[in-house]
């Protein structure tokens, strides 16, 4: 088992370089196209970079609270030291790498990641004719995926015969601080958000979004949930397609409040169960880190964790922690991605009612939009209301997937 283990954290190190830069790429050029960005999407950004790091506060404080994962001391088998956190200066101006081989050979991941999001940039520049690129990319990270349950099975066995039964009592910690934090997010954090910037009412939204939730949490994909969200947010909220066409997307690819918590609990956890100290700096860079790592992680299920090594290499903690909680990941998974569409939609309802693009009158009306409950048929017209924005820009492939899925 340690072996078997052991071959799995180093693929999973192996893949943490092309991973990164891949999934940022592709969280990038959902931005679609970019000249179509504007105030509008300037403000849903702003709005949704902030919300995720508020999450990712809660998850940090949370998880410090309760103090997840102490007493239990794993030593790492690879000899790991953690980082000294280098002047910030020295961040700063190495942000751009000189040489983007060497950074990747290195593992510097604020390079990599400038690196990506520049390429990112890029390709949306080049436009309709890089979305091959870009779905062979998406197709990358989809094959990544398909190799970790059979190491996640070895390195818990290995981990539970040295640690027995402290090992579960630990994760149960973990498990239950995730699940409040993500609570305390949805249900109090963004709600006041909603409240304090629309003064919309909170009961109706909550009701409104119970289907939708239902949704993400059974299939764990954000993209897949796209249709529904779409469908809930124009015709039961009253939010004018116009803005809705262009944020459900947008947030289904880059706003991962959830997955965001998930990755700041994480790194609590994992830091705990290795008696490793994290500074005022850590946490901040675990703020930077989680924000980027959710912007890179694609709407399908799994990703997150996976994405968490980027904050894992960055802040300097041993990335085979990942293998101790990817067996509970999948149920939180599923939670986690009915708090992100909860985000989406959250957002998606104050950014509309700050433009005067949503009909009150409707979002007021409990039974508004329930003839056409969605019913798992996409049909064309809101094939179309969405291609509208991506299609004529860049991607659209969130359709295509949704679509290969059915
Ligand atoms: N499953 C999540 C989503 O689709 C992403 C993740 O955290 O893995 O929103």
């Amino acid at each position: 088992m340690a072996i078997i283990g052991k071959l799995f954290v180093n693929s999973l190190k192996m893949l943490v370089v092309p991973l990164v830069l891949i999934s940022l790429i592709c969280g990038v050029c959902g931005i679609g196209d970019i000249r179509l960005l504007g105030r509008i999407g300037t403000k849903t950004f702003l709005i949704y970079m902030m919300t995720t790091a508020l999450a990712i506060a809660t998850a940090i404080g949370l998880g410090s609270l309760f103090g997840i994962g102490k007493g239990m001391d794993i030593a790492t088998e690879a000899a790991f030291e953690a980082k000294s956190a280098p002047p910030l200066l020295d961040v700063f101006s190495n942000i751009i790498p000189s040489n983007p081989i060497s950074a990747m050979a290195n593992g510097d991941m604020l390079s990599i990641i400038f690196f990506a999001i520049l390429i990112g940039i890029s390709i949306l520049m080049v436009g309709k004719p890089a979305k091959g690129l870009v779905q062979s990319l998406e197709l990358i990270n989809e094959v990544i995926m398909n190799l970790a349950p059979y190491g996640v099975f070895a390195l818990l066995t290995k981990a539970m015969a040295e640690l027995g039964l402290d090992l579960i009592w630990s994760l149960l910690g973990y498990v239950a601080v995730l699940v409040g934090s993500l609570a305390f997010h949805f249900f109090i954090t963004m709600m006041i958000v909603l409240k304090l910037f629309s003064g919309l009412s909170v009961r109706t939204f909550l009701a409104k979004m119970r289907e939708v939730q239902i949704f993400a949490f059974s299939t764990s994909s954000s993209n897949a949930t796209i249709p529904i969200t779409l469908r809930t947010v124009t015709k039961r909220m009253g939010v004018n397609n116009s803005v809705a066409s262009f944020t459900v997307p947008f947030g289904a690819t880059i706003n991962m409040d959830g997955t965001a918590i998930m990755q700041g609990t994480a790194t609590i956890f994992i830091a705990n169960i290795y008696g490793i100290d994290l500074g005022v700096t850590e946490y901040l860079t675990v703020i930077l880190m989680s924000v980027l790592a959710s912007v890179g992680t694609a709407g399908v299920p799994g990703v997150g964790l996976i994405m968490l090594s980027m904050v894992f290499a960055q802040v300097g903690l041993p990335i085979e922690g990942i293998g101790l909680i990817l067996g509970v990941d999948r149920i939180l998974d599923m939670l986690r991605t009915a708090v992100n569409v909860g985000g989406d939609a959250a957002v998606t309802a104050i950014v509309a009612k700050s433009e005067d693009k949503m009909d009150v009158a409707i979002y007021n009306d409990p039974d508004a939009g329930t003839k056409d409950v969605f019913d798992g048929h996409i049909d064309k017209d809101s094939k179309r209301e969405f291609s509208e924005v991506f299609s004529d820009g860049l991607m659209g492939s969130e359709y295509d997937d949704v679509d290969r899925r059915k």
